[in-house]
């Protein structure tokens, strides 16, 4: 097959953005303010003058660059069904992209010799294909680098990356998911080390989530990590197994990412595996938009992103209200712009400050919060089901998105479809296919998938479809 071609690393560049965001960080008010002011500036000006599809939405028309309010907000559909003229790098192409996608060996290989490429799972539509180029790949290094530890003061997150440190990574696998690609571009940096500096470079190896618990245990164990990167849901289920003793981690940090934490979920892996957690939110458009402090609060990367907080009709929700939706202008990525694209998360810009000193804005999100499933096999003992795991099967085995897999006993499972789903029989029989493949792997041949024909229910609060719940809500945080 094809050769790999891992992507070159420009050393001035990254320093460069380190010491950017670390001045950002010594002054999250004024230096990030200007750093924010300038990198708006030559992010519309680049979009305006080499994206066709920026260029035909200008507002005014003037030669004077528009205000971002001005900027009519953008959807994922609307940019994948313009994909051929959204680049600012006119080489970039669907098809091009798709041939490069279609090769699950060329996971983090350079596309086009510089760029990485990833796709979102596609739990809110359409899967997005998003190409990120070298400035937003020193960006995201130098966030995770500097921020993920303590906000307050700019501290060095080196000794968690150096040190010989074991990073297990437990996420969805089996394509070009903006998870296992950093990963697998980390991976390929450490492994590129001079050999006199091994000793001290991190070990990284990443793990399925769609195997069954025991064995991703077992694997675990093998691994021997000392930090665990994974979703708040599947930390969740390995501390279960840790305080019941059938998994046995000595872990020094957790680091959390994509989907909601609850309060309960914090306390349970906190306590199981006594140790440093760290959560934050990102998402396939911009890897690392806010980090937690030791206070637990998620800090806004405002130096490199914009978030507006809008309602229904997308106009601007003041700082302490929830909003609707919110707005991300990607400032890091020039290559492939986003301004004021609908990512659909529900934010609170809060009012108050944070007792960790931060300038950088702390803001409450309310994003994802499916249910581990528990299923019973034929001895009647219980079976966990990780909702990334879940959904990942009848994304990728049904081609899929809009669906909701609700548990209604523990031994059946009902599949529902939004309206926009144009064939649900035809999408069911897919993913019945798929889905009994996965829980025949995990001893849960006898569970039933039916075909529901009703509308998915809704989050009572936020109106939105969780993919795979519980069909009544859990009485016990455990079952979140
Ligand atoms: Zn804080």
């Amino acid at each position: 097959m094809s050769a790999h071609a891992s992507l070159p690393m420009n050393p001035w560049l990254w320093s460069q953005t380190l010491g950017e965001t670390y001045a950002a960080g010594l002054d999250p008010v004024g230096v990030a303010g200007m750093q924010r002011d300038a990198r708006l500036a030559q992010l519309l000006r680049t979009a305006f003058a080499d994206s066709p599809f920026y260029l035909a939405r200008r507002p005014g028309g003037a030669s004077a660059l528009p205000p971002l309010e001005a900027v009519e907000p953008v959807g994922k559909a609307e940019l994948m069904r313009h994909f051929d003229d959204w680049a600012t790098d006119r080489q970039i192409t669907r098809a091009s992209v798709d041939e490069f996608l279609s090769d699950p060996e060329r996971l983090a290989d350079a596309y086009l010799g510089k760029y990485l490429v990833w796709t979102s799972s596609g739990t809110t539509g359409e899967p997005g294909i998003f190409v990120q180029d070298p400035l937003s790949l020193a960006a995201y290094d130098a966030i995770d680098a500097l921020r993920l530890q303590d906000l307050g003061t700019p501290s060095m997150a080196w000794p968690a990356w150096g040190g010989a440190q074991r990073f297990a990574f437990v996420a969805a696998t089996g394509g070009h998911f903006a998870g296992v690609a950093s990963i697998e571009r980390l991976r390929r940096i450490a492994a590129s080390a001079p050999l006199l500096l091994q000793w001290m470079t991190p070990v990284m190896q990443t793990f399925s989530v769609l195997q069954p618990m025991d064995e991703l245990a077992d694997a675990l164990m093998n691994f021997a990590p000392t930090v665990l990167i994974s979703y708040p849901s599947c930390a969740d289920a390995l501390a279960l197994m840790q305080s019941e003793g059938r998994l046995k981690l000595a872990l020094s940090q957790v680091w959390l990412g994509g989907e909601q934490l609850s309060d309960e979920q914090r306390e349970r892996i906190r306590t199981a595996f006594s140790c440093t957690l760290r959560n934050n939110y990102g998402a396939s458009e911009c890897y690392a938009m806010a980090c937690e402090c030791p206070a637990g609060r998620l800090h806004l990367n405002h130096d490199w992103l914009i978030l507006e907080p809008v309602d229904r009709q997308l106009r601007p929700v003041p700082p302490g209200e929830a909003s609707d939706s919110v707005l991300l202008t990607n400032l890091a990525n020039r290559t492939q712009p986003l301004i004021r694209y609908k990512l659909g998360d529900s934010v609170r810009v809060c009012t108050e400050g944070c007792s960790c000193g931060s300038g950088f804005p702390a803001i409450e999100v309310q994003g994802r919060a499916d249910h581990t499933l528990v299923l019973h096999d034929t001895q009647r003992r219980e079976v966990r089901l990780l909702p990334l795991a879940l959904s990942t099967v009848i994304e990728e085995g049904a081609l899929v998105t809009q669906f909701q897999l609700l548990c209604t006993s523990p031994n059946r499972l009902e599949l529902r479809f939004e309206d926009a789903v144009s064939d649900p029989k035809a999408a069911f029989a897919r993913a019945k296919k798929a889905l009994a493949a996965f829980l025949a792997a995990q001893g849960l041949m006898h569970v039933r998938v039916e075909h529901g024909t009703a509308a998915p229910l809704r989050h009572p609060r936020s109106g939105k479809v969780e993919r795979v719940r519980l069909a009544m809500a859990p009485k016990t945080p455990r079952g979140h």
